[in-house]
């Protein structure tokens, strides 16, 4: 009834196969810990219905890349501890400590700024270490100075330490060296008795396929959506079950004689009397600008390509000889319909992009609908 009344265009998020795909890491990280890793909104997916779903079924904390992202958490009840993985001002340490949000400490100036940090309320915090992304985290040279340091607060504790591979989806030896690095770093502390409690490493792509990589606890992210961190490499085991379907209804739809326009600037023409379903769905909504005249959907369980070009809020299909069209008829941009299916990778790849970045540009407009 809320999509009939308003634009009929939204994504359908499946809480039963995330509940599943979150039991089915469980398992195949032998129970460690899982943080899940629901920044950007859990994907775009919704972070606060997406967290309360897996904190019913046993995620044993949440990962965010900003204060803003965690303390939304917390004002939707969510009890578990979450991690920012990104930057946070100093002058909101305070706040995160009250609110048992963990920081990322993942440069070694950040000792300076933990100095303004006086207070009763203990902060808690993980170190990164950087051991070849090359975006966060402090070396491996700076780690004995770090840790010294840090040993030195009252009010400061080292509750974990982690690390982030760059290539875990495609370069085995690459992350090989990369855990190489972090057991360096996990063996001088442990010499020194000041290897923190939570030590993680592992995101979905390492989950699938690197067993030394789970220590306590592992941080997976698109894998609890059921969608490979890289479909040309990674098949997923079909025990993982897609979650995220985007849909649409057809608004008009029109017979065009031979040789009529469609769309801005003329880009397609007709090359017979054609069926043309108009469906309210464009690029601000996510889809990408350069799938016009190259992209399909589903209608009717069949393909029909897209026509002319993607404006803002619109775009046009051909649905010529289908069967049936009227306004009202369900349009799947990914998801099944019938026996045809258009999967997230497939339109990922159609759109010279990845899985990640459509489902991070699904505009707050189109509406989750979760089953
Ligand atoms: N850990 C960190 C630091 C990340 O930035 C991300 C996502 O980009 C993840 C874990 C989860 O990655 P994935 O969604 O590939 O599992």
């Amino acid at each position: 009834n809320e999509i009939e009344m308003n634009r009929p265009t939204w994504v359908e998020v499946d809480l039963q196969s995330i509940r599943n795909n979150f039991l089915k890491i469980k398992e195949k990280v032998f129970f460690r810990d899982v943080i899940c890793v629901v920044k950007a909104d859990a994907y775009g997916l919704g972070a606060s219905k997406i967290a309360a779903t897996l904190e019913e079924v046993g995620a044993d904390g949440f990962a965010v890349a900003s204060m803003e992202e965690a303390l939304t958490l917390r004002e939707s009840q969510i009890k578990k501890p979450i991690l920012v993985l990104g930057y946070v001002d100093t002058r909101n340490l305070h706040l995160a400590s009250l609110n048992e949000i963990r920081i990322t400490l993942f440069d070694k100036d950040f000792i300076k700024r933990l100095k303004e940090y006086r207070n009763e309320t203990p902060l808690k915090i993980h170190v990164k270490i950087d051991t070849g992304m090359h975006r966060l985290g402090i070396s491996l040279e700076e780690v004995p100075f770090v840790f010294e340091e840090l040993s030195k607060f009252k009010s400061v504790i080292v509750e974990g330490v982690y690390t982030h591979f760059a290539s875990a989806d495609s370069d085995p030896d690459y992350t090989r060296f990369q855990i190489s690095q972090f057991n360096r770093v996990l063996e001088y502390l442990k010499e020194r008795n000041a290897c923190p409690k939570v030590v993680h490493a592992a995101n979905s792509a390492a989950v699938l396929n690197f067993e030394k990589a789970y220590y306590t606890a592992v941080r997976p992210g698109i894998l609890l959506y059921g969608i490979t961190p890289n479909h040309q490499k990674i098949q997923l085991e079909s025990d993982f079950k897609e979650a995220v379907s985007i849909k649409t209804r057809i608004v008009k739809v029109s017979y065009y004689k031979k040789g009529e326009r469609i769309s801005y600037g003329g880009t397609y023409q007709t090359e017979k009397e054609s069926l043309i379903a108009t469906v309210p769905i464009g690029y601000a909504d996510f889809i990408p600008r350069n799938l016009s005249n190259k992209g399909y959907v589903l209608v009717k369980g069949l393909k029909a390509p897209i026509v002319g070009v993607i404006t803002m809020d619109m775009m046009m299909i051909d649905v010529t000889g289908f069967p049936y069209i009227h306004p009202g008829n369900e349009v799947v941009i990914v998801g099944s319909q019938g026996e045809n299916k258009i999967t997230m990778e497939e339109f990922a790849t159609l759109s010279n992009t990845i899985p990640y970045e459509i489902l991070t540009r699904l505009n707050k407009r189109i509406k989750r609908i979760y089953k």
